[in-house]
């Protein structure tokens, strides 16, 4: 089996029909990319919680964040669905470096839509390029799920933006160059860019955590931090917008990690059932661990359906709310019941971190919280189905 799966590559021609011989191309030679790259160090990346940077830096020299972006932008021009896929495959080499990479596009994604012309050659053209690294800073201690009670303030004094207050569990932290921060005013919400060196703007030690152990986890705070007034991204009062804008695309990403992740289980869990034996059989032969591979494939490629679907969508231009969350809902949870069957084929040796199962367990169990918790996304889709 290729590393760009042949779901994938029916997908993308359905999609495509017109362009997918240069597509699926594109896809498999990245797909290639990562087995030889990316993944034979990712065991090493969660056992000693190595910020990936190195993998980082050989994506982007891939072109990969750029995919979806204008040319003039120094993108490819692809569709977005495209960056889906390939997004998939990095969660499936590495989701330490898959999960660092989502959070750097979800901003490139809000700078792209929200920030100015200025802007867009100022940050937004070395994000794409990853000459630069970002951060996407909405929660506080006291605000997650309700964001909207974020309680740091940002007041505008002369020429520049005085922000105070402190935000939490922010991915890339530490690592980033430019920290997209969302901050109250006294008009409404605001979203600021806060490059590293900001005087008063500092971050904590990183948060050891349970999955994704190579990606960065921080808390950050801001001291009468100062910056220009030109670094508000664009309006006053549109800043909880533009986050849930954001939190909307970044939740096909989060899908598409999922499926890359859930996909990685079944490939371990398929090989090992066959090289397994127990009472004389190899335990491929038993129609129960059949049965279990059969729903693992089906939830799989139900979950990416649904993953390049609200892709797709989004791409278009149309509206994608009801689907990304959907997807994200779907995929994530379909990941943990993939990944949980896919310890309990590896028995024993499952449990075991010789076998490097249950990282993907580990690493799922954050796609289930971040971006929307599922319970979140549970109440958005009921809402819509109300209102
Ligand atoms: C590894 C990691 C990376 C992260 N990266 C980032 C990042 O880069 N940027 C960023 O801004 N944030 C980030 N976060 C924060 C993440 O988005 C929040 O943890 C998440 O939104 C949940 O918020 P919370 O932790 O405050 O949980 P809470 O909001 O306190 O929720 C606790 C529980 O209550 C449930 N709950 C809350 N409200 C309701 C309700 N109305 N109805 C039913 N149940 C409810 C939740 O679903 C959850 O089960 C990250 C978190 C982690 C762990």
């Amino acid at each position: 089996m290729g590393f760009y799966t042949k779901e994938q590559k029916k997908i993308i021609s359905i999609l495509f029909p017109k362009k997918k011989q240069d597509y699926n191309e594109l896809l498999e030679s990245f797909g290639e990319f990562v087995e030889k790259k990316i993944l034979p160090t990712a065991r090493k990346v969660d056992k000693e919680g190595i910020f990936p940077k190195e993998n980082m830096d050989m994506i982007f020299a891939q072109g990969f964040t750029n995919i979806h972006y204008p040319e003039a932008l120094g993108g490819l021009e692809l569709p977005y669905p495209i960056y889906i896929a390939a997004m998939e495959m990095v969660a499936k080499g590495c989701a330490s470096t898959a999960i660092s990479l989502a959070i750097h596009g979800t901003v490139c994604d809000g700078l792209y839509q929200f920030g100015s012309k200025e802007q867009h050659e100022k940050y937004l053209r070395d994000l794409i390029a990853g000459r630069k690294l970002a951060a996407f800073a909405l929660t506080e201690a006291n605000a997650g799920s309700d964001a909207r009670s974020m309680t740091t303030m940002a007041e505008l004094e002369g020429e520049n933006w005085k922000i105070n207050g402190s935000k939490m569990y922010i991915t890339n932290s530490g690592k980033a160059d430019y920290y997209f921060v969302f901050a109250r005013t006294r008009s409404g919400f605001a979203s600021l860019i806060v490059p590293k060196d900001a005087t008063g703007f500092s971050h904590g030690a990183n948060i050891p955590k349970m999955g994704l152990k190579g990606s960065s986890l921080m808390g950050l705070t801001f001291d009468n931090v100062q910056v220009p007034k030109e670094n508000l991204v664009g309006k006053v009062g549109e800043g909880f917008e533009y986050a849930k804008r954001m939190l909307l695309g970044g939740r096909i990403s989060v899908a598409s990690l999922s499926v890359g992740i859930a996909q990685a289980a079944l490939d371990k869990t398929i090989k090992y059932a066959t090289e397994r034996d127990a009472f004389g059989k190899h335990i491929s032969d038993f129609q129960m661990t059949r049965s279990k591979v059969a729903e693992m494939m089906t939830e799989i490629n139900a979950a990416r359906l649904m993953t390049y679907h609200a892709a797709s969508l989004k791409g278009l231009g149309e509206d994608f709310s009801a689907e990304a969350c959907e997807a994200k809902l779907y995929s994530t949870e379909m990941a943990l019941r993939v990944c949980n069957e896919a310890i309990q084929l590896h028995g024993g040796y499952g449990y075991t971190d010789e076998a490097d199962v249950h990282r993907h367990w580990r690493d799922a169990k954050l796609m289930t919280i971040g971006e929307g918790t599922s319970e979140i996304m549970k109440i958005i889709i009921s809402n819509m189905a109300f209102e």
